[in-house]
């Protein structure tokens, strides 16, 4: 198998070379950019299979990077992750929002990168086992169901069960929930979470997000602890 190729967006020299080392060290080909002029011109000429983003950046900065490559067809789809320093939690929400996959922030641990990086690159395959992410259909007389640890859900008569008890959701709760499971792992930002389960006509706070998340957590249980709240930016739900 072809070694996976891995854009690393970081001006840091220091960072740089601490990231490089360790994903070669893990059989990735790295290629680098100190710049967004850098990367941009790299991604002209060779498409990696997943960019870590530097947002601070000397000339064009991370979230213009982030934007011009969702807005290049040809780059829409590669995994990217985020790497931000502290502060700059609102440009994180901005960048989940203009489509990067994840972020992590600075000081990070060698080893928790190596998992993110490998959670994306698992997760952008096409076929990959967690693009069903532990969603067993069952095979019994209807397909409609997704189950999730102690979670079931009848999709068909919107209906949720924990440890075969059923709970009773608002249709607002519902919805949050179904949001967050076809997130598979990734981190929702209020505003997405507004758009998904309220719909954006609608006037919503972020407060308002969180007093759904809260009741619908209550009501989950055993298995509340599955939405992780992930600070200053939303939730995710741990698959
Ligand atoms: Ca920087």
């Amino acid at each position: 198998m072809s070694k996976e190729h891995i854009l690393v967006i970081e001006d840091e020299k220091d960072i740089l070379s601490m990231v490089r080392l360790r994903l070669e060290s893990r059989g990735f080909a790295v290629f680098t950019a100190e710049s967004g002029e850098l990367a941009l011109q790299q991604l002209e000429e060779h498409k990696p299979d997943l960019i870590l983003l530097d947002l601070m950046l000397p000339g064009i900065s991370g979230l213009e990077v982030l934007k011009r490559i969702r807005n290049n067809q040809n780059l829409a789809k590669i995994p990217i992750l985020i790497v931000s320093a502290l502060g700059e939690e609102n440009d994180v929400v901005v960048g989940l929002e203009r489509g990067a996959d994840d972020y992590l922030s600075k000081p990070f641990n060698m080893s928790v990168l190596m998992a993110r990086v490998n959670a994306l690159l698992r997760r952008s395959k096409p076929n990959h086992e967690e693009n069903k992410p532990n969603i067993e259909k069952k095979k019994d007389d209807s397909e409609d169901f997704i189950v999730i640890g102690s979670i079931r859900i009848d999709i068909k008569r919107y209906r949720v069960f924990i440890e075969d008890k059923l709970v009773a959701l608002t249709s607002t709760e519902y919805r949050l929930l179904l949001a967050l499971i076809a997130s598979k792992g990734r981190v929702l930002t209020r505003n997405q979470l507004i758009d998904e389960a309220i719909g954006n006509d609608s006037i919503v706070t972020d407060r308002t997000i969180d007093v759904h998340l809260t009741s619908l957590r209550s009501k989950l249980g055993s298995a509340r602890n599955l939405i992780e709240t992930v600070r200053g930016v939303g939730y995710r739900f741990q698959l």
